[in-house]
């Protein structure tokens, strides 16, 4: 009932034009895919180039960060009007490396994910703990915390349109993998909250997508779990052929 949602995080990789050539060749290798929600997120400079490039194809497109303010002197900054303007449907917020490399915290992703919200953009929130964090068993209590502080303020009705990414620190860009039974406990936590959050129907509507070293071959074995409803993708997202596998593997009939 969850259409799956996979999407490609480029992070600092991939110029304007490499940019445009990825996309044209991803539009023409899943132009015949219907029964999967298909986002690619740029750098900022290529964002408008891969819009346009996406054009009535079944790709979109989403910036990889986005500022809480409307406008103002924020230098290097960009607004959710300008995404949305810039051509994309979709933003990234609150990704680890933003968190740790950038200072963003829980407050930082609530006042975003309110922003892209207002801006009819849809946020896709990352929430995870760190390795220390998983080994000392407070795995759950991060995730309740980065729930209740960086998406409670979100209102119920608005859960169809967020994507919850579910990014173990220690998985993203290690080649170390959650198993899918670690994916598929952390799915079902996250879910048991925003039911408790939000209630059973927003709950259920919400996709939610794991994150860390996807892999075509690791696909399949994650989007089959129930609370899985698809992938966060970084580095192999970068090989348009490696991802457009990894979105074969996650269309429904494939599982
Ligand atoms: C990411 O950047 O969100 C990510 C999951 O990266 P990787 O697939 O490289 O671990």
């Amino acid at each position: 009932m969850r259409t799956p949602f996979v999407a490609a995080n480029w992070k600092m990789f991939k110029t304007v034009h490499e940019s445009f050539v990825y996309v044209k060749e991803l539009a023409r290798l899943v132009k015949d895919v219907v029964d999967v929600e298909i986002v690619v997120a740029p750098p900022f400079t290529s964002l408008h180039t891969a819009a346009e490039a996406a054009r009535n194809t079944n790709i979109g497109v989403a910036g990889q960060d986005v500022h809480f303010e409307k406008e103002g002197a924020f230098t290097g900054e960009v607004s959710a009007a300008m995404l949305k303007e810039a051509g994309a449907e979709y933003v990234i917020i609150g990704h680890s490396e933003r968190r740790t490399l950038f200072g963003e915290t829980d407050a930082t992703v609530a006042r975003k994910v309110a922003s892209a919200l207002a801006a009819t953009l849809t946020p896709i929130a990352c929430i995870g703990e760190t390795l220390a964090e998983r080994e000392r068993g407070e795995t759950f209590d991060v995730l309740n915390r980065q729930i209740r502080d960086g998406l409670g303020g979100v209102p119920p009705a608005e859960l169809p349109n967020l994507v919850v990414a579910y990014e173990p620190v220690w998985a993203i860009g290690t080649g170390r993998t959650a198993t899918a039974e670690q994916a598929q406990e952390a799915h079902a936590h996250i879910r048991r909250q925003l039911r408790e959050t939000f209630g059973e129907e927003p709950a259920a509507a919400c996709r939610i997508i794991y994150g860390g070293s996807v892999k075509p071959a690791t696909t399949r074995d994650l989007v089959t779990q129930p609370d899985v409803d698809g992938a966060l993708v970084g580095g192999a997202s970068l090989d348009v052929l490696a991802f457009h596998e990894i979105v074969a593997r996650s269309r429904p009939e494939a599982v």
